[in-house]
């Protein structure tokens, strides 16, 4: 077969630990065989980042920006102990971090379904998709113990001190607590905006949920904005899609989700988005099986695992161990990114492969070879990375 064309690069960021290493031996077992892969290259692991004063990060996000497309190995996120296991200058920001706010970017999660690994909710046939609104409320909120009795009010002030709002929330004792949260109507839009492009772009129903009926000024807002934008710039092309967006509450959603049968995307409010989509990843089987894909509002797109570096079978793999690693969340991130990569470049062979070497993955573990953290869920012996690549590759050849 002849190797496929590529018409134009994506961005392909490089990590660090096991993650790095396996990135390696995808792209020597799967894609470099069938495809002429064409990426500019960043080298995002921690040495790199030092030496480069983390440059490479900021050039990295730029380059997504001006590609349309990324890939992500899981990189450190360095604290005080990784300082100085890798003599760091600086405790250098989380890369994703970095590059969500330079991207203004949304973070869907994706599970991965295969044949053999039930999810724990028996209705759940189709994957659910998180998408969580990673900007303020209780994250950057301001908080208070009170020291003594006292009344807490919320103040607002124009730019020149004169108050404009004030009023009351409650006369407190000593020892109870208060909190100030807000959220901006930029990044609300943003979060808004990145979730119609992916719901639009995965041809699958988009729910957002919050509890607007309590909080009738905070909440609502944010369901204003989706039902603003959803009329004035969506509507046609979800009509056309014949895709739907509903407002729900976020308890009669999360009552709905039980009920489900999955195939749609959940949008949340930040705070419920990092609950539920631990909820979600858990119920359906490995984080190993669930990909992530950080969406601009513009429509630039960068694919990762929603896995770190797996530091401990890293020092295991040092110590001469083989290691038994999943690599199905990093394929995805590749098989994402080429497929975005032919679709918007009008090259659908280059989909079609992404989309023969994802099939080919979900027929391996269903076939029973899997890695160790699938094993006991569908009691089946543990392959190692290289031996769960080599018959993915396998799959895809026949
Ligand atoms: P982690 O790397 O996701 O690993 C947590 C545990 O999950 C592992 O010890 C392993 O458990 C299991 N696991 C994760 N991915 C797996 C895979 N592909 N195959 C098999 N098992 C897998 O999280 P962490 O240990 O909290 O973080 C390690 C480093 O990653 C940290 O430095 C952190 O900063 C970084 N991190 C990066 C990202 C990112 O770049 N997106 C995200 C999260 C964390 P057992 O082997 O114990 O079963
Ligand atoms: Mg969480």
């Amino acid at each position: 077969m002849e190797p496929i064309r590529m018409k134009n690069p994506i961005a392909e960021l490089d990590g660090d630990e096991m993650t790095r290493i396996v990135w390696k031996q995808i792209k020597e077992e799967l894609l470099l065989p069938f495809v002429e892969l064409d990426t500019e290259y960043y080298d995002l692991g921690l040495e790199n980042r030092e030496r480069t004063g983390d440059q490479v990060t900021i050039e990295a996000a730029e380059a997504i920006k001006r590609l349309g497309v990324g890939v992500k190995c899981a990189t450190i996120t360095p604290n005080a102990q990784r300082m100085e296991e890798y003599g760091l200058s600086k405790l250098w920001k989380s890369p994703n971090a970095t590059i969500r706010s330079m991207l203004d970017g949304t973070v869907f999660r994706k599970p991965i379904i295969a044949p053999g690994i039930a999810p724990l909710v028996s209705s759940w046939r189709k994957p659910i998709t998180i998408a969580r609104h990673a900007f303020g409320d209780i994250y950057k909120a301001a908080e208070y113990k009170a020291e003594e009795p006292g009344t807490a009010e919320l103040v607002y002030k124009d730019r020149e001190g004169n108050i404009l709002s004030a009023s009351k929330i409650a006369d407190l004792d000593s020892g109870d607590v208060i909190m100030g949260q807000f959220n901006t109507e930029d990044s609300i839009r943003s979060f808004a905006s990145s979730c119609f492009n992916y719901a639009i772009s995965a041809g699958e129903d988009l729910w957002f949920s919050a509890k607007d009926t309590i909080s009738k000024i905070y909440d609502h807002r944010f369901r204003d904005i989706f039902e603003e934008l959803y009329e004035t710039r969506y509507k046609a092309d979800f009509e056309r899609l014949g895709i739907n967006y509903r407002y729900m509450l976020i308890d009669s959603a999360a009552a709905g989700i039980m009920r489900s049968e999955g195939g749609f995307i959940w949008a949340c409010k930040n705070y419920d988005g990092d609950v539920m989509s631990d909820l979600i990843s858990a119920a359906f089987g490995s984080i190993a099986m669930m990909s992530s894909v950080l969406v601009s509002p513009d429509g630039k797109y960068e694919f990762e695992a929603a896995h770190g570096t797996i530091t401990d079978l890293y020092y295991r793999y040092k110590n001469g161990e083989t290691v038994s690693v999943n690599p199905t969340a990093m394929i995805f991130a590749w098989t994402g990114a080429l497929a975005k990569r032919g679709e918007l470049d009008d090259t659908p062979e280059l989909t079609a492969f992404a989309k023969a070497i994802e099939k080919a993955c979900i027929d391996t573990i269903g076939d029973g070879t899997v890695t160790g953290d699938l094993a006991p869920l569908c009691g089946k012996k543990a392959s190692d990375t290289l031996t769960f690549l080599k018959a993915v590759r396998k799959h895809v050849e026949i």
